[in-house]
């Protein structure tokens, strides 16, 4: 069995990296309504005209909708179709005991889609590619799957099962990968859809090119 060691390759913790990144945008004077669900939009003369949520109307001069996979449906009901759907993953996290010991450097299968990530004192194992619509639960099997192969990449360490922290989540995926950048049936709505399974790795990549395309559009290149 081979590997290639990549010395620049680098990982994070979403979660501090949210949380992080929250605390900067309230700073600069962002508003956040957590536990608030956007349960429609409003369509006046072609524009986005409010975001309903509840029996409250938020009314703004620009939306932007970063639902993950469940803009799909929020889309639906103002007439945009986008052609990505949920592809369910799920990660289990091993926290102390010595498993972020046991590795320093992230690890990753391509043949399986998973990644071993080291992080804190913990160990997270995250993959799988499950299509299941937009349902939540926990697959036993899937995760065996995670456990095993963390015992195939780590032979040489026990880890105590019961106390890895099973999770699964919806990556929001176009057929090809490929991010959607363009405008819509909607009056003066632009959609950019980062719609990679890979949201954190290509996020950036991807704001880069929807602004080149948002500058040639401003220009009537
Ligand atoms: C197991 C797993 C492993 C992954 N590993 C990696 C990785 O190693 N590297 C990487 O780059 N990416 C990875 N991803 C993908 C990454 O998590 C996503 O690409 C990224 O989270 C997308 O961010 P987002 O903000 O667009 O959507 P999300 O993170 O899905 O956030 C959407 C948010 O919108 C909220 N929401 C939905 N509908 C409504 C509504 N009607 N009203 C109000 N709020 C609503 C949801 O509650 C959620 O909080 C992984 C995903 C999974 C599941």
């Amino acid at each position: 069995m081979g590997a290639i060691h990549y010395d620049t390759d680098e990982t994070g913790d979403a979660h501090q990296f949210c949380v992080g990144l929250a605390e900067r945008a309230r700073q600069e004077g962002v508003k956040f309504r957590f536990c608030s669900e956007v349960r429609g939009l409003e369509l006046r003369s072609g524009r986005i005209a409010a975001v309903v949520s509840g029996r409250e109307r938020f009314v703004a001069e620009k939306y932007i909708i970063a639902s993950g996979s469940y803009s799909t449906l929020l889309l639906r009901h103002v007439g945009v179709y986008l052609p990505v759907r949920p592809v369910k993953g799920y990660s289990i996290t091993l926290v102390g005991g010595g498993a972020t010991a046991a590795l320093r450097i992230p690890v990753v299968d391509d043949d399986l889609h998973t990644a071993i990530v080291p992080f804190g004192n913990a160990l997270r194992v995250a993959g799988t590619a499950e299509f299941a619509g937009y349902d939540l639960t926990l697959s036993p099997g899937r995760i065996r799957n995670l456990l095993t192969l963390l015992r195939e990449v780590l032979p040489q360490e026990r880890f105590d099962a019961t106390l890895a922290k099973p999770w699964c989540g919806l990556r929001a995926t176009s057929a090809d990968g490929v991010p959607i950048i363009g405008a819509t049936g909607i009056i003066r709505f632009i959609r950019e859809y980062r719609a990679r399974s890979s949201g954190m790795d290509h996020g950036g990549g991807i704001r880069k090119a929807a602004r080149r395309y948002y500058v040639r559009r401003a220009s009537g290149c």
